[in-house]
């Protein structure tokens, strides 16, 4: 079975003006203008729209990817109110998961800031039958505030893990809450929080994932964004994946690409093939990695850590 951990599925409305706008700055940073930064940020959108998950169907198709996991995002209190609500993305993203049953997982996410936010966590749980929590500490809340830790210890009692975003954070969020070391703290406090370091802290933390995880059985990594280290340099990342499995070994190290879909990325530009090339190529490329290591990090380890069955019904 092979299960993508990460990705983000987005309809008309769930991101934030001000996302699209920090987007277009960027990009027009890079190339030289055809059109205006404002009507540049108007477009945006449009490219990754995929609100019946149907582009992201196609491509997981062509990957052989069995299971998708779906991170909700909340960026309202950090970008400014996009126009639907925490409720109505999260009520999306569980549509999905009743419609393709088995093949799509969602979480649950919102800001912990939010009035109410550990009553949304356990209503949308229950209600929906949601498998974990997504968080987004660099929206700028501290993973280890009490806020925060008050939605753990929900997702807690609810028998759920949670995905911490960690590592480099897209303008303009605030990049040193991405850091992993103050998941530490979240640890110290509730040592049987069942946790997924999202990206483990790709690409400059590394280590500092490494350092919260190795010694706690109940911490994951999670690997999207790296194969923009693997396809750039594979040798360099097949060392530190082999430094990380040195440290903490493979039974919690989880695949994922952060794959977005739509009319203007995936299709021909899907990266997801390759990607899982890069971890089934592991045990011809290193002496330090077995066809069982392959298998948990693409799969077997995300099957346990969900209770996942064979068809991916959680
Ligand atoms: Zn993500």
């Amino acid at each position: 079975m092979i299960v993508d951990f990460h990705v983000h599925l987005f309809a008309a409305g769930h991101l934030p003006r001000r996302w699209f706008d920090a987007l277009a700055r960027y990009l027009a940073s890079k190339r030289p203008a055809t059109s205006s930064r404002e009507e540049l940020a108007a477009k945006l959108e449009g490219r990754i729209l995929d609100p019946d998950a149907t582009y992201l169907f196609a491509d997981l198709d062509a990957a052989k990817i069995d299971v998708v996991v779906s991170h909700p995002l909340d960026y309202g209190v950090a970008l400014g109110e996009p126009r639907s609500s925490p409720e109505e993305i999260v009520a999306h993203n569980a549509a999905l998961q009743k419609r393709y049953a088995g093949r799509y997982i969602s979480f649950t996410g919102i800001d912990p800031r939010r009035p109410g936010a550990a009553e949304f966590v356990r209503s949308t749980i229950r209600r929906f039958d949601l498998n974990g929590l997504n968080l987004y500490p660099m929206a700028g809340f501290d993973p280890a505030s009490p806020e925060s830790l008050a939605v753990c210890r929900v997702a807690m009692e609810e028998n759920v893990p949670v995905m911490f975003h960690s590592g480099g954070a897209v303008f303009p969020m605030r990049a040193r809450y991405g850091n992993p070391a103050l998941l530490g703290d979240v640890q110290a406090e509730l040592p049987d929080l069942k946790f997924i370091i999202g990206h483990a802290g790709f690409p400059y933390h590394w280590t500092d994932a490494v350092d919260v995880a190795r010694r706690n059985p109940n911490a994951y990594l999670e690997l999207s964004q790296w194969y923009k280290l693997a396809s750039r340099n594979y040798g360099k990342f097949v060392e530190i994946l082999a430094e990380i499995k040195h440290e903490m070994g493979t039974e919690r190290i989880l695949w994922g690409s952060d794959h977005l879909s739509g009319p203007a990325v995936g299709g021909d530009k899907s990266a997801l093939t390759a990607w899982l090339d890069c971890i089934r190529r592991l045990p011809q490329a290193s002496a330090e990695f077995s066809q069982e290591d392959v298998d948990m990090i693409l799969g077997a380890n995300a099957k346990r850590l969900l209770d996942l069955d064979e068809t991916g019904h959680a």
